[in-house]
């Protein structure tokens, strides 16, 4: 195996630039040796506008694939045929049947597929998980609300079908709930608030069941304006655990747990070498499935146009 890996990052918008750029340039096991984009350029490295040209003539790398998810099954299959091991970004895909056909893909092809979730890598995840493994769970509170227009300033795609409107951060947490509650878990009632002039929900309200029949309420909004809000609030037993921040803070009975700094994307790329040196994959379809159902089960309202 080449080292440092070469890596090549796919779709040059916000999240390559605010994140898979900077993680990469900070991982020593990595190279950036090409980017991939219609319109974005990455200094220092060879660029492309055409994703079938790199693969024929750029450099033999790993592939990063942060372009929106109703554009990727193309992309990963190309990549896969063409034997390169891939990390994507979160949604895998815009439906269950896309991501089960690149793992099956990534399976032949013997590649190594990595499905991101990156607000798992966050750092109160993990030490909440310990603490919540074992005990009896009363409840599961998710409330997950922010300012799109903040946050996804002219990012039409996430109005468009597959686009996933507020299941695009809603998922973060469903990643993060499938990650500390591990076991079965179902949407039982789910009602999606659609703007008139747009194809995905801009509210969300799901009643969901885990293990253990635990009731779980999610409540995503992308109209608020005020303190942004990605709280995941656990009884049990008594005691209460909440994360905040979206993973990035802890409190147990009200009182902060230190958790360490934010690590997300560094902990992404240093799972992602070591899925290649192990030559395997990684890639849960659960919250996926729970975004999935909650589209399939929920009642939709139409509400107000979106004005961006
Ligand atoms: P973005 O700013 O819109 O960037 C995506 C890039 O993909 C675009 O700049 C575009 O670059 C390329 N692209 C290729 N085909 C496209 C198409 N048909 N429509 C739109 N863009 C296309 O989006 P993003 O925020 O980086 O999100 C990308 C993925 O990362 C999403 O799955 C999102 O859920 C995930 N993510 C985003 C954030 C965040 O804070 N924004 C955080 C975590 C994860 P070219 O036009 O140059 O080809």
């Amino acid at each position: 195996m080449t080292h440092p890996i070469p890596v090549a990052v796919v779709g040059v918008g916000k999240i390559a630039r605010d994140q898979h750029l900077p993680a990469i340039a900070a991982n020593r096991d990595f190279r950036l040796v090409a980017a991939v984009s219609r319109h974005g350029t990455v200094a220092g490295v060879p660029n492309f506008t055409d994703f079938d040209a790199f693969l024929a003539e750029g450099p033999q790398a790993a592939v990063a694939l942060c372009t929106p998810p109703a554009v990727r099954l193309d992309m990963a299959l190309k990549a896969i045929a063409a034997g390169r091991d891939l990390l994507i970004e979160k949604p895998p895909a815009a439906t269950l049947g896309e991501i089960e056909t690149i793992i099956a893909a990534a399976r032949t092809a013997g590649v190594t597929l990595f499905a991101t979730w990156h607000s798992r890598f966050a750092p109160a995840v993990a030490p909440a998980k310990a603490w919540l493994s074992g005990r009896v769970i009363d409840s599961v509170t998710i409330t997950w609300k922010e300012d799109v227009r903040r946050w996804h300033p002219g990012q039409d795609w996430i109005w468009q079908p597959g686009g996933f409107g507020v299941f695009d951060p809603g998922i973060n947490a469903l990643s993060i709930l499938t990650e500390i509650l591990p076991g079965s878990m179902h949407v039982t009632t789910a009602t999606l608030e659609v703007p008139s002039n747009c194809a995905t929900p801009i509210g969300a309200v799901l009643a969901m069941t885990g293990p253990a029949g635990v009731p779980v309420q999610a409540a995503f909004d992308w109209r608020h304006e005020g303190l942004q809000t990605w709280d995941i609030a656990v009884e049990a037993g008594g005691h209460q655990l909440r994360l905040s921040l979206g993973g990035a803070q802890l409190t147990i009975d009200g009182t902060p747990v230190d958790v360490g700094p934010e690590a997300e994307y560094s902990g992404i790329y240093r799972r992602f070498a070591d899925l290649i040196a192990a030559r395997a994959s990684d890639a849960d379809i659960a919250p996926l499935r729970l975004c999935a159902d909650a589209f399939l089960i929920g009642r939709q309202i139409a509400v107000a146009p979106f004005t961006g």
